[in-house]
């Protein structure tokens, strides 16, 4: 097998990294994972995932961990609510008929009318244990931020900010869409998408926003207007995260037009944007225990492509980084490392180089046909109809 007597050091232990570590264990590889949070314990930002079959469900089923994933769905996560910008009620998945979530689901998603149709929510913090627990001891290196790499033998010698060492003979980047890893695979650079999300999370929701932690019922809430939105969920921990979607200039937010570490500013800045939206959803930008985070939306061009080499490969958002509109990205990383995996131990191919270039060639056809669809959900989330459309997919579905 290729990775005999190899040392392989993952870079980032986010859903792909650790999936492709799960993986390559149960296949008896020697895998490190150096990743830059301080311990396992650390609060992970960002909304929940719902896994789908194709991809994020299937790396599950490999890497066996079907049972876990289960035990820690949330099954009113899913459930939509859709509210036009006066929160007026439009669509309540709530009312329907609980869908039973089972094994065989048959979800591929590759349009908007995809967003509408069941599939199993997790917390990534869950997600994240679950994979973490099913790793061997001794497998993650936490507090450990890649710095940089220098070839050594057949592999690198890796430096981290720590000012520790280590040395792999195949290194692959899992640090997600700002990877420091892809620079020695890539230079291709990533495309501003011209929308910025804006996202707030709520601890202690509960109390700290009552009406809207209320109204979601566990679930989402996704509102529309004036060709802008406002999405929110709350999470199994007590928080609500939303997200405010914006078409903002490329370093709007680096140009220090707004302070997000001062929620009255933003509060403020909410009030002239969003000035035509009702008093109600001032409740998220007023509550108590309230964090802010800044995304700007990139892209890689949907034609990128790199050489090959024999020692060095990336997965997940590193390789291809996208908006969050299609909720694909943490599938597809989880894709990728069930395929690495794969094609790095199944015995299929006679030398590494050739493993990985059928890997790459595969990730980069699937990555650019998910960024295609993500940027077309964008237009369409981000217009005069988004509403009208939006509820039209939830009600089909619950005709049929
Ligand atoms: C608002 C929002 C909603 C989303 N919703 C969905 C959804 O519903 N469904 C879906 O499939 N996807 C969704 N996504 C996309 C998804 O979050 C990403 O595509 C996914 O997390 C990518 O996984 P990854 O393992 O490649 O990278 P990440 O999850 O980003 O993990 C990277 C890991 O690397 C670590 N790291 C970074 N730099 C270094 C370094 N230098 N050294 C060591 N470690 C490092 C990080 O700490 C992290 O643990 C959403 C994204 C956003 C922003």
């Amino acid at each position: 097998m290729l990775l005999q007597n190899k040392q392989v050091a993952i870079i980032g232990g986010g859903m792909g990294g650790l999936t492709l570590a799960r993986l390559l264990q149960l296949k008896n590889s020697n895998v490190k994972v150096y990743e830059r949070d301080l311990n396992k314990e650390i609060r992970i930002q960002g909304s929940p995932l719902d896994l789908h079959e194709d991809s994020g469900l299937k790396a599950i089923i490999e890497a066996d961990l079907l049972n876990e994933f289960y035990a820690n769905v949330r099954s009113n996560a899913s459930k939509a609510r859709i509210v036009t910008k006066d929160f007026e009620l439009q669509f309540d998945e709530h009312a329907f008929q609980e869908k039973q979530y089972h094994k065989k689901l048959n979800t591929v998603i590759n349009s908007l009318d995809d967003i509408s149709k069941p599939k199993p929510e997790i917390d990534r913090f869950e997600l994240r244990n679950i994979l973490l627990n099913s790793l061997l001891p001794e497998t993650m290196v936490w507090d450990c931020q890649f710095d940089f790499m220098e070839r050594e033998k057949e592999g690198w010698k890796l430096h981290f900010k720590n000012g520790s060492t280590a040395y792999a003979d195949i290194v692959i980047a899992a640090d997600g869409a700002n990877s420091k890893v892809r620079p020695y695979i890539s230079a291709e650079k990533p495309i501003y998408s011209g929308i910025t999300l804006i996202e707030g999370t709520i601890y202690n929701a509960e109390e700290n926003a009552p009406n809207l932690f209320n109204f979601s019922k566990g679930g989402k809430v996704l509102a529309f207007g004036n060709e802008q939105s406002l999405l929110y969920g709350t999470k199994g921990d007590g928080s609500l995260m939303f997200l405010l979607s914006c078409k903002l200039p490329e370093n709007w937010i680096w140009e220090g037009n707004l302070d997000f570490k001062n929620n009255e500013a933003v509060y403020e800045w909410f009030k002239k944007v969003y000035k035509d939206w009702s008093s109600e959803w001032h409740e998220l930008l007023t509550a108590k225990e309230l964090y802010f985070i800044p995304r700007p939306q990139y892209y890689f061009p949907l034609n990128q492509t790199w050489e090959t080499q024999s020692n060095v490969t990336m997965i997940g958002d590193a390789a291809h980084r996208m908006p969050p509109f299609a909720g694909k990205g943490a599938n597809l990383a989880m894709l990728d490392a069930l395929e690495l995996a794969e094609f790095l131990t199944n015995d299929q191919f006679t030398d590494r180089k050739t493993a990985i270039s059928h890997f790459e060639k595969r990730m980069i056809e699937r990555a650019s046909e998910a960024t295609k669809d993500t940027l077309e959900n964008s237009d369409q989330l981000h217009s005069k109809e988004a509403l009208e459309r939006l509820v039209s997919i939830f009600e089909r579905r619950y005709k049929d």
